[in-house]
């Protein structure tokens, strides 16, 4: 991983440059591979680094023999579109600072299927989390919010409340830092301290509502500090980060994306959200085309079937 690109140098500064940089599959493979084996190319089966070009981007092992394919293993395994429609689908992807819908996607590239436009746009949202990730540190508000018109699915209904939680730093009294979302799955229990636990490194301070439960976190490694003294009223007064960001999200989710979100993608749609949030303040769009296609050739493929729930007879949104 680059730990400061430039851009123009390391990533393409303006979309005119991402075409002229991004002519054909070749280009894109050449590309992919400096992002994939950034310290050079070590062969997965001996652990070499020297190698031939054989075929559109197989890397042939000169000790071994052995053929890897730079896309093998990636979101852009056995792809049949070419890779300069997944760049430009990802530069668009990045570029629109709310992000894009299938509909919107399908009309730019001029896909004849929504399908095709959603899963892409599903495929890459798998790609914009890492699971590394790094901790929140310093002042975390925590809270659970509810998010309202999320679909159950064909049992379900609609309209129904979900539960999202929210860990936000606090970075002084007029700046956000970074954000972690995280569907509620276990109403009424100690869940939202397992999420705490989970994405605040120890030694935090940690703001939150006055719920008993919550108070296990002063045992936990956090300093907790949290208000009993409110009504639902000036809720926002109390943890204005939290606020913030669940009012931000939820006018995204509805406002921007313009379709209902089912209960089941609703992780994806956070992540997407993250990854936006904490990106934000970027100098350039193009950092974020870079930082995607960099996760993007280290995420799983998820063929469509996945993508899908497998027992559901799932029928995209058209709206
Ligand atoms: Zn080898």
């Amino acid at each position: 991983m680059v730990a400061d690109p430039v851009r123009g140098v390391d990533y393409p500064a303006t979309y005119q440059q991402l075409l002229a940089w991004f002519p054909d599959d070749a280009a894109c493979l050449d590309y992919l591979a400096s992002l994939r084996w950034a310290e050079g190319f070590v062969c997965p089966g001996c652990g070499g680094g020297e190698y031939w070009r054989t075929g559109a981007g197989l890397w042939m092992c000169k000790r071994c023999q052995r053929r890897t394919s730079v896309t093998a293993g990636t979101i852009f395994h056995r792809t049949r579109t070419p890779l300069s429609t997944w760049f430009a689908a990802i530069w668009f992807v990045t570029s629109q600072k709310n992000g894009v819908s299938a509909l919107g996607l399908q009309r730019v590239l001029g896909f004849g299927s929504y399908e095709t436009a959603w899963a892409w746009l599903h495929k890459l949202r798998r790609a914009m989390v890492r699971p590394e990730r790094d901790r929140l540190s310093g002042v975390v508000e925590l809270d659970e919010t509810m998010i309202g018109g999320v679909s159950r699915g064909t049992m379900g209904g609609f309209g129904d409340k979900v539960g999202v939680l929210v860990a936000v730093e606090h970075n002084d009294a007029r700046r956000l830092g970074r954000v972690r979302l995280a569907v509620a799955q276990r109403p009424g229990t100690t869940e939202l301290v397992d999420f705490g636990t989970a994405v605040i490194e120890p030694g935090s301070l940690v703001r939150t509502d006055g719920a008993r439960a919550l108070r296990r976190l002063a045992t936990l490694g956090f300093t907790h500090e949290y208000t009993t003294s409110y009504t639902t009223a000036d809720r926002a007064s109390v943890l204005p980060g939290v606020h913030l960001v669940a009012s931000l999200l939820k006018r995204w989710l509805i406002g921007t994306l313009h379709y209902r979100v089912e209960e089941q993608h609703l992780p994806y749609y956070l992540d997407e959200y993250t990854f936006r949030f904490n990106r934000r303040t970027s100098r350039s769009r193009g950092l974020l085309f870079y930082r995607l296609l960099e996760q993007a050739v280290q995420t799983d493929p998820h063929p469509l079937h996945t993508l899908l729930k497998p027992n559901e007879s799932h029928i995209p949104d058209f709206t």
